[in-house]
């Protein structure tokens, strides 16, 4: 079969990390992207067991990188006009990001990782422990570079297509309300048009399905991509993008105090934080509030201001619903007050069946919910690509598409998701999502509530974060 190449790369491309997410990625990139194996390079921390780097030609260099080797490993395979794609864990990213900009490198990564030990260190602030602060680093760095190499920070599917998919979605709910509307050109449009239709709430909703053959086994951690990173998020303090519409201060919440203010923190782990949430198939649900770079970048994308004041934005956060059994290691974990299981295991080829169900959930508007994504099977991510699950594919999919449009504008300087052309990002991933749909439903935080127990709720808004919260 003949693919698409949508870009062309005549640098040499070094990828660091070979877990889930790097072994998904490797077929990808060599059918959307015209680069040769022998200008790929992978750097990891260790040894490639599963013998696919070997399987698509591609040179493997097990080599841990730390604060104080990482500027003498990579020198000896990049420089300027080169591509460096960050799938790692515990490498600072803004390290890396620095590198690559002082030599010329175009930029990718999926998340915004600092080095080991700052979520871990109770003596370090909350506020310090947040996505929220790291993405202010970020956004520091790049005050001066709005041109020059490109740097995409945070581009998987969430972050990542997520961005893409609120767009989509905002473009969908115009159209159908028969709004006279341009297309929009930049962020503040895309918040004015999400003013426009009321837009008061959005959640990352996605319900992962997936199950194996060999089901979690006690002291275990299991999940469908890092167990690593999944720790480490889940242990950062939860985070949500703050609407301007929230009339109830959450109990054990707090502002930075410093940065864009779109989002605050609450004084506890997203692990032990539940929402209420829904996506079409599975009806409701409750997810994880787990902190996630989208909740902080939708929402400060999509702010109105008004004379420096911000007088619109939508409540943004994420609503995670793992596979059954990260449920499980989940609940484990908290009960051993938050230590690590000795055991982690990413599901891959021992996968038999199940979904990942992953869009954006807008509410508040006259249709009440509308939410849009993806929602792909294990099957079908194998039939697609090989060394794939649902989520992986996923992930994947948002990687390539941001790596092409990095390749067509590789000097844009450091951007973020919502920076991109949704369009060009979703015309290389759609071929992967499996059905990419847009659903409507009546779906509030309030429908079917019993009357068992008293709760603490606004009836007379159901868009407040009060209603969401699980107690
Ligand atoms: P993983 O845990 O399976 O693999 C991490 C890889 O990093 C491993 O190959 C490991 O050897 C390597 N590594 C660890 N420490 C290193 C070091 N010091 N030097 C060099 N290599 C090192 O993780 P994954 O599932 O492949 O995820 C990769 C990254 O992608 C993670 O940061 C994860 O949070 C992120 N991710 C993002 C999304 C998204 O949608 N945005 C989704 C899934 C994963």
């Amino acid at each position: 079969m003949r693919y698409v190449k949508h870009a062309s790369f005549k640098g040499r491309l070094v990828v660091l990390g070979f877990g889930s997410i790097g072994k998904a990625v490797l077929p990808l990139i060599f059918r959307h992207i015209d680069v040769t194996p022998e200008r790929v390079k992978i750097i990891s921390r260790s040894a490639d067991k599963s013998g696919i780097a070997q399987e698509f030609g591609v040179d493997f260099l097990a080599q841990p990188l730390d604060e104080e080797n990482y500027e003498a490993v990579l020198d000896a395979h990049l420089s300027e006009g080169d591509f460096l794609l960050n799938l790692s864990v515990d490498v600072s990213s803004l390290a890396l990001m620095m590198f690559c900009w002082r030599r010329g490198v175009m930029y990718l990564d999926t998340c915004i990782e600092p080095w080991p030990g700052r979520y871990a260190d109770p003596g370090t602030p909350l506020s310090r422990r947040t996505n929220y602060a790291l993405r202010e680093d970020v956004l520091a760095f790049r005050m001066d570079k709005r041109t020059g190499p490109t740097a995409v920070v945070t581009q998987g599917a969430n972050p990542g297509l997520a961005s893409a998919f609120v767009k989509q979605a905002l473009y969908d709910l115009a159209t159908d309300a028969g709004l006279e509307f341009d297309r929009p050109a930049c962020h503040e449009d895309w918040a004015v048009l999400a003013r426009k239709l009321d837009i008061k709430v959005i959640h990352i909703a996605e319900r992962d399905t997936q199950v194996a053959r060999r089901r979690k086994r006690r002291g275990e951690f299991v999940n469908t991509w890092s167990v690593a990173g999944f720790l480490s998020e889940g242990l950062q303090p939860s985070e949500l993008g703050w609407g301007t519409h929230e009339k109830h201060w959450p109990e054990g919440a707090a502002r930075h105090g410093y940065g864009c203010d779109a989002a605050i923190f609450l004084d506890r782990p997203g692990a032990a934080t539940r929402v209420r949430s829904w996506t079409p198939l599975e009806g409701s649900y409750h997810g994880f509030l787990i902190t996630h770079g989208e909740s902080i970048s939708i929402a400060d994308h999509l702010t109105v201001r008004e004379d420096g004041k911000a007088v619109y934005r939508p409540t943004v956060h994420y609503a995670y619903h793992p596979c059954d059994d990260a449920v499980l290691s989940l609940h484990e974990l908290a009960g051993k007050n938050w230590e690590k299981q000795k055991n982690a295991r990413i599901l891959r080829d021992d996968v038999t069946t199940g979904i990942d169900e992953l869009g954006v959930l807008l509410m508040g508007h006259e249709k009440g919910a509308y939410w849009y994504g993806s929602r792909l099977s294990t099957q079908q991510a194998r039939e697609l690509v090989p060394h794939n699950t649902a989520t992986s594919l996923q992930v994947v999919a948002g990687i390539v598409g941001g790596m092409v449009w990095a390749l067509k504008n590789p000097r844009s300087g450091v951007v973020e998701p919502d920076d991109l052309d949704h369009d060009a990002v979703l015309d290389v991933a759609r071929p992967y999502l499996g059905e990419l749909v847009g659903v409507r439903d009546a779906w509030t935080p309030l429908r079917g509530r019993t009357d068992l127990f008293k709760e603490d709720i606004d009836a007379g808004d159901p868009w407040q974060f009060l209603n969401f919260r699980v107690a």
